[in-house]
């Protein structure tokens, strides 16, 4: 057992002062007392923060930020972006999925993020052929998170088809594809190996219903249902316009509606970007108890809309913050730009906050790593008994949260103008950046850098 002495911390009734937290030898919180000396205990100076869920990540995604970025023809979309990053990852080699990962998962470490759940969908050869050890993209990214450090739910996608109704897939798309038969081997096997993992869990990740038919979604959910019963369940839905319109043309339903009709959705699930919802959509789904997946800087980026954001949070419903296609890699931007997006477009101040005089950095925060810890279904998300000890030390020697109180420390950590927020970082009682550095950053940004040369030639 160790013993922990936080200055200040973030508890789930609130800041609290002089905190002894004890962790046990498999890195879980072992007991949490307020106002108490700390003798021999390892003294933590400043704020603390349970760390943050990043609950959707497809990492090689992270090499192709800042090269999509120029004027193209007119409508130039999200599904002109997709056709941009299609093309990117015809060339990746594990070699270079592994690198990038590696170097994106320390920057997500740095940033404040302790766990990730990688969607991944690149499983094929350049050919769309399986390579000779089928989960090798796979084992790549355990291995990045192994290195990295940081806590990973794996969720292996099925997909199968381009379009709603079960239309063949691209040649765009012959690295993503599976028989339902295959993917559910696939998941067997990595089942059995990651049950032995404390820091990681598996899940799955049916693409979207663009991808995948009700057949196929019944079929693969049911499989991963035996091995684990409360195991995560993430599918993209309603991100774009095109695909509503897709999906009322097909079955008569919006994405959000069929899931809540046909899916079972329940605290299992998450339900990545779900910007277009109509009312009965957001009541719906707040009520289920399934994670709304929220990506602001991806979902900025690509010009995807917003998020019914107030009617959702007052149905009480559940969210978390994802990096996606990791133009941004950044916990506190993400929820700055989640509020500033409701701010633009209800013209007002303070749009996502609560009881007045309440914190809106902090209420967000806790949302943001309560949500993010069902979707990632890890016991992380808060500092409390029986969850793990993963948490963010907030950065005193920045100007920006300098002479802050704890109590309005993330308003200005969110709000306010600090570049570099976090100090220290702990994953499992492990120690994972200190003084706002990796301990592998520069071998992990060397070998990036290599396969990105390569990849831009
Ligand atoms: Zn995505």
């Amino acid at each position: 057992m160790r013993a922990f002495s936080l200055e200040h911390a973030l508890l789930p009734q609130g800041w609290a002062s002089k905190v002894l937290i004890e962790v046990d030898a498999a890195g879980m919180i072992a007991s949490v007392t307020t106002d108490s000396e700390a003798g021999n205990a390892e003294r933590i100076a400043g704020c603390v923060l349970p760390g943050m869920p990043n609950l959707h990540s497809h990492a090689f995604q992270r090499a192709l930020a800042g090269l999509t970025e120029k004027g193209g023809p007119a409508h130039d979309s999200f599904w002109s972006w997709r056709e941009q990053m299609y093309r990117f990852l015809e060339r990746l080699t594990p070699d270079d999925v592994e690198a990038i990962a590696t170097r994106l998962y320390i920057e997500m470490l740095e940033a404040g993020y302790t766990t990730v759940a990688e969607f991944q969908y690149l499983h094929h050869d350049p050919k769309g052929e399986v390579y000779s050890q089928a989960d090798e993209m796979s084992q790549r990214l355990i291995a990045a998170a192994k290195t990295a450090g940081i806590a990973l739910t794996l969720l292996p996608v099925f997909y199968a088809h381009s379009q709603f109704g079960g239309e063949p897939p691209t040649e765009g798309q012959r690295r993503f594809i599976h028989s339902v038969n295959g993917f559910n081997r696939l998941v067997s096997d990595l089942h059995a190996q990651l049950i032995h993992e404390p820091q990681m869990r598996l899940g799955i990740a049916p693409h979207s219903l663009r991808a995948v038919t009700p057949h196929e979604l019944a079929a693969v959910v049911a499989h991963f249902e035996i091995l684990d019963p409360r195991g995560p369940i993430h599918i993209h839905a309603a991100e774009q316009r095109k695909e509503v319109e897709d999906s009322l043309a097909w079955s008569g339903c919006r994405p959000v509606a069929w899931l809540l009709e046909h899916a079972g959705l329940d605290p299992r699930w998450c339900l990545i970007h779900a910007t277009h919802m109509g009312p009965d959509e957001v009541a719906g789904l707040a009520a289920t108890g399934a994670v709304a997946g929220l990506c602001p800087s991806t979902e900025a980026d690509l010009g995807d809309g917003f998020f019914a954001a107030p009617e959702y949070l007052a149905a009480r419903g559940q969210f978390g913050i994802g990096g996606d296609s990791h133009v941004g890699v950044d916990p506190f931007f993400e929820l700055r730009l989640f509020e500033y997006g409701q701010r633009l477009r209800a013209q007002r101040r303070n749009v996502l906050a609560g009881e007045t005089g309440a914190s809106l950095g902090e209420a967000l925060y806790r949302r943001a790593a309560i949500g993010g810890a069902r979707a990632v279904g890890q016991y992380v998300g808060s500092l409390e008994v029986g969850r793990r000890a993963d948490w963010v030390v907030l950065n005193g020697d920045d100007a920006a949260l300098a002479e802050h109180a704890p109590q309005q420390i993330l308003d200005a950590a969110i709000f306010g103008p600090a570049r570099q927020p976090v100090r220290d970082v702990m994953v499992a009682g492990q120690w994972r950046v200190r003084d706002g550095r990796h301990a592998a950053a520069e071998t992990s940004k060397a070998a990036y850098r290599a396969s990105l040369r390569r990849l831009l030639q």
